[in-house]
C-alpha cells in the first residue's frame, strides 16, 4: 500500500463492552471518504491506516474532520530489528532537518512488546546517537524539542514523525439520529458540528420564506451545509417552505408572540419530518439569554411544543467561544454574510422576554396552522450533502 497512517483515538478507548461498535463506525466513517482502496487495522488504543490514495491533502482532510480521532500522524512499519528502526528514523529526520536546519530534537519510544531486546529508553538513546551521527547540525533536547519522532514497538515497529490533530469526540453513527434546525447564522453551524463529535448522525433543515427571504440566503444554508458536511458524515438538508405560516403569523398573532409562534411552527415541522427520517432529536444553536427568544422562560415555552428532547449545545458558550470554533470549521466566513434570515424581517419590534407558556399555546392553537405546517413538511424539498 503506498500510504501509511497511525491514528491515536480518545474516547472510544475508554469505552469498555460496546468499544468494538465505536471501532467499526469510526473505521467505516474514514473509510467513506477515502477514494482509494484502504485497509485499517485495530491494535489496543491505536488504528493503522493503509491505503492506496495518493492524495495525502485528501488523506489528511478525511482524518482531521472525522469525529472520533485525536491524532494522526503519516508513519512507517519495519520489521523489528534495531537497524531497521534507525533507518526508518533517518527518513523521517532528513525532512525535518530540512524544515529546521538548526533545530533540536527528541526520540521518544514506547516498547508494547516487552520481549524486544531494547527497552524504551535504550532505543531512544541508539536512534537519538544514530540520527547525532548522520546530521552534525542536531542537538537533543527532550524538554522543548523542535520535532520528534516517535518509534513503537509492537508486533512491528512503528516509526512516526509530527502528529496532526484530529476533531477528538465520538464517531459519528454511534449515537442516535438527530434533526438540526440550520439557519444561515453563526450559531447553528456549530451546534451540528459540536453534536457529531458526540456522535450524533443528523439530517439539516431549513425554513426559507421566499421572497422575503432571498435565494442568496437560501445558497449560503447550502454552503454552510457543504462545509459540516464532512463532521457531520453527510447529511441530507431539507428546505422547507415557510411563507405561508409566516404571513399566517403577520395575519392572525400578537406582535409581540410572533417570533416564538414562529419557532413553535420550526419545531413542529421539524418533528413531522423527523418522524419520517427516524430523527429522535432536534438540534437547535441557542445559547442562553443570546436574544429574547432564548431566555429561558422563552426556550421552555419552544420545548414544550415537541415531544422531542431538544439539544443547545451551545447553551452555556458564549459568542466569542462560538466564533472561535466557527473559525476552525471554516463556517464563519459563510456566516457573517449580510443575507437576512426569515426570522429577523418579521420580528417584532419589541418581542417578549419572559413569555407564559400556557398562554402561547393556546396563542398557537388559535393560529389554526396545523394544516399549513403539514403542507410546507411535504413540500419540503432534500438536498444531500456528501462528507
Ligand atoms: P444562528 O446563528 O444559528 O442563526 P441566532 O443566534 O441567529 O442563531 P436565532 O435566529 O434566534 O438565533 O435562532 C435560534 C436557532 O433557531 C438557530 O440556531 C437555529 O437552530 C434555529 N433557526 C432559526 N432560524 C432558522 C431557520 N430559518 N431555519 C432553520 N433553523 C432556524
Ligand atoms: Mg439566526
Amino acid at each position: 500500500m503506498k500510504n501509511f497512517y497511525l491514528i491515536k483515538i480518545g474516547e472510544i478507548s475508554l469505552k469498555k463492552g460496546n468499544r468494538k461498535s465505536f471501532e467499526k463506525q469510526l473505521r467505516f466513517n474514514i473509510k467513506k471518504k477515502l477514494k482509494s482502496p484502504s485497509k485499517i487495522t485495530i491494535q489496543r488504543g491505536r488504528f493503522f491506516l493503509e491505503t492506496e490514495e495518493e492524495d495525502i491533502k485528501n488523506i489528511q482532510y478525511a482524518l482531521s474532520t472525522t469525529p472520533g480521532l485525536v491524532s494522526f500522524s503519516r508513519a512507517v512499519k519495519v520489521e523489528k530489528t534495531i537497524d531497521n528502526i534507525k533507518l526508518a528514523a533517518l527518513e523521517f529526520a532528513k525532512g525535518l532537518v530540512e524544515k529546521y536546519p538548526l533545530g533540536t530534537f527528541k526520540i521518544e519510544s514506547r516498547r508494547a512488546d516487552k520481549g524486544f531486546e531494547y527497552t524504551s529508553y535504550e532505543i531512544s538513546a541508539l536512534v537519538g546517537e544514530y540520527l547525532l551521527d548522520n546530521f552534525l547540525s542536531l542537538k537533543v533536547d527532550v524538554h522543548n524539542p523542535d520535532w520528534i519522532i516517535n518509534i513503537e514497538v509492537r508486533n512491528l515497529a512503528y516509526v512516526y514523525g509530527a502528529q496532526e490533530r484530529g476533531t477528538g469526540g465520538l464517531p459519528v453513527g454511534s449515537a442516535a439520529k438527530g434533526m438540526l434546525l440550520l439557519s444561515g447564522g453563526i450559531d447553528s453551524p456549530v451546534a451540528g458540528y459540536l453534536m457529531a463529535k458526540r456522535g450524533l448522525r443528523m439530517d439539516a433543515i431549513y425554513f426559507h420564506a421566499y421572497p422575503y427571504t432571498s435565494d442568496d440566503a437560501l445558497e449560503k444554508v447550502k454552503t454552510l451545509a457543504e462545509k459540516i458536511a464532512p463532521y457531520l458524515s453527510g447529511l441530507s438538508l431539507f428546505v422547507v417552505p415557510f411563507t405561508d405560516f409566516q404571513l399566517l403569523l403577520k395575519q392572525k398573532a400578537r406582535e409581540e408572540e410572533v417570533t416564538l409562534l414562529m419557532r413553535a411552527g420550526m419545531v413542529k415541522i421539524a418533528e413531522m419530518i423527523s418522524k419520517k427520517r427516524g430523527s429522535i432529536c432536534l438540534v437547535t444553536g441557542e445559547s442562553l439569554s443570546q436574544v429574547a427568544s432564548q431566555t429561558v422562560e422563552s426556550i421552555k415555552y419552544t420545548g414544550s411544543e415537541t415531544e422531542l428532547p431538544v439539544f443547545r449545545p451551545l447553551i452555556g458558550m458564549d459568542k466569542e467561544d462560538i466564533i472561535k470554533t466557527a473559525i476552525s470549521i471554516d463556517t464563519y466566513e459563510t456566516s457573517i454574510l449580510p443575507f437576512e434570515d426569515c426570522c429577523t424581517i418579521f420580528s417584532p419590534t419589541h418581542p417578549l422576554l419572559k413569555p407564559d407558556s400556557e398562554k402561547l399555546k393556546s396563542s398557537f392553537i388559535m393560529l389554526e396552522g396545523e394544516a399549513l405546517l403539514k403542507e410546507a413538511a411535504e413540500k419540503a424539498e432534500r438536498i444531500y450533502f456528501k462528507p
